[in-house]
């Protein structure tokens, strides 16, 4: 499985960080199943935002990449994102890049203009089966510039000109740098071969992008090259996509720190992968109080069925697998983690009624909670662990208590009594309780362990 990684000369967004999240996921989904992954996710480390990025700030931009690099893994370390099985870099890979280039021109599918080479759209009669956009629609598009050498205006660069003050590379064709496009094509085939089994991205990287990447390989292999295609749908910041360009960005590493890993990792997995989502402050604060509402409710259940009571019995092996077996299904039809997710919800509210039935239940609850918890941490990599608090004997009334609580330090706060709304504030902390103040008041709260642990 392929990933097409970022471009390293900034902190990501979490528009990209749905993405890489998402793949996450699958990856962890494709584990549970029984497959065993090979996952590469690469690192774009050179291209001209790099380059002009660098010549701001000073440095070389294997420097700036570098840097970025390892933000990349803070940032992904602290969501949770496992390790990819292998991460290869474009610059490491330049000589399969030129062996790659030199091919496509002996199938005369590419073609050299002074220092530059240019693959040639017309000579693969399958360009855009995965897209269905031709290549006319490069000509129109605005980040393709008319380039007078080009043979074809739908012709794409696989290799640019030493410009100055740039770094390059020596080729066939003279010092110079790949393209964008080449690069995947170059670095899927050195680490996983001619063919994969999925390849993966945004949904922006569908056009050219992919459709580049398959006519470069298809071209000069004649294998098929990914068997599967999947894309990330846009997380939107007032419904527009995120991004840098526009300037509407929001980095992992500060949403990180304002509302929590784990919070983050729910409110995106409650969309379907392909679908767009929108952020706002609101869903991800109503993420992190669900999540510690279903935490309090496994703890709740746990310490309503007694451990004593039978483990093994029919009734409690059968709860124990529908959880499997829905979750399981739910993946499995369309990577539905939304659906996955309501179904461990649903019976999570199942096993709460049997805790409230007239009569003790003969049998116990608990490997139905253990196995929602364990299949949201190794897939979903949500950690329902009970929270550090004890359950309350008082059972129910504690979330009401914690309600008084946040309405007497809002009285409290309306009469200017500072030091009573805060001696409230750190007694909760105390205790393991975070108050999420907003504007207009508190609005939720989070047991403290949720917050930094992945
Ligand atoms: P880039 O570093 O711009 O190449 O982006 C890295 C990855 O993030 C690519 O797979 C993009 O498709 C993806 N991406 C960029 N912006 C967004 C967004 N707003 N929502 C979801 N994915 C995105
Ligand atoms: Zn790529």
């Amino acid at each position: 499985m392929y990933v097409c990684g970022p471009t390293v000369y900034g902190l990501l967004h979490i528009g990209n960080a749905r993405t890489f999240l998402i793949w996450d996921v699958f990856r962890r989904f494709l584990q549970q199943l029984g497959f065993e992954v090979q996952f590469v996710q690469n690192f774009t480390d050179i291209d001209d935002k790099i380059i002009a990025r660098a010549h701001t700030e000073g440095v070389t931009p294997r420097e700036l990449a570098e840097k970025y690099t390892q933000e990349y893994f803070t940032d992904m370390d602290a969501l949770g994102v496992q390790r990819a099985t292998e991460y290869p870099r474009a610059t490491d890979t330049v000589p399969q890049m030129i062996e790659h280039i030199k091919g496509l021109i002996d199938k005369n599918l590419a073609y050299a203009v002074g220092g530059d080479v240019y693959f040639r759209v017309a000579g693969f009669s399958e360009y855009g089966k995965l897209s269905g956009r031709g290549g006319e629609d490069n000509e129109a598009g605005a980040r393709v510039e008319v380039d007078l050498r080009k043979h074809d205006p739908a012709d794409f660069a696989l290799w640019k000109a030493a410009k100055q003050d740039e770094p390059f590379w020596e080729s066939p064709w003279g010092p110079g740098r790949p393209g964008w496009h080449i690069e995947c094509s170059a670095m899927v085939r050195r680490i996983l071969g001619d063919t994969i089994d999925i390849h993966a991205g945004g949904k922006d990287l569908k056009f050219p992008h992919h459709e580049n990447e398959i006519a470069q390989s298809e071209g000069l292999t004649g294998k098929p090259f990914a068997r599967v295609w999947m894309h990330t749908g846009f997380l939107n910041m007032g419904s527009e996509k995120m991004s840098k360009s526009l300037g509407n960005i929001r980095t992992a590493r500060e949403v990180i720190a304002t509302f929590g890993a784990q919070p983050l990792r729910y409110f995106m997995l409650q969309t379907l992968y392909r679908s767009d989502l929108d952020f706002t402050e609101e869903a991800i604060r109503g993420a992190a109080s669900g999540l510690a509402k279903w935490r309090e409710n496994l703890a709740r259940i746990e310490a309503a069925s007694h451990a004593e009571r039978e483990k093994d019995a029919p009734e409690a092996e059968v709860l124990e697998k529908s959880v499997t077996q829905g979750f399981e299904e739910a993946l499995c039809q369309d990577f539905n983690t939304a659906s996955a997710l309501a179904h461990l919800h649903s019976m999570t509210n199942n096993l709460r009624r049997l805790t409230q039935e007239p009569q003790p239940l003969a049998y116990s609850l608990r490997p139905a909670v253990t196995r929602i918890r364990e299949l949201a941490q190794t897939v979903l990599g949500l950690d329902l662990s009970p929270p550090a608090v004890e359950v309350s004997p008082l059972g129910d009334h504690s979330t009401a208590l914690l309600e008084i609580l946040i309405e007497a330090r809002a009285a409290a706060k309306a009469q200017k009594n500072w030091s009573l709304a805060d001696t409230i504030r750190d007694r909760l902390t105390g205790i393991q309780i975070r108050l999420i103040d907003q504007k207009d008041g508190t609005t939720a709260w989070e047991p403290i362990n949720d917050v930094n642990q992945t």
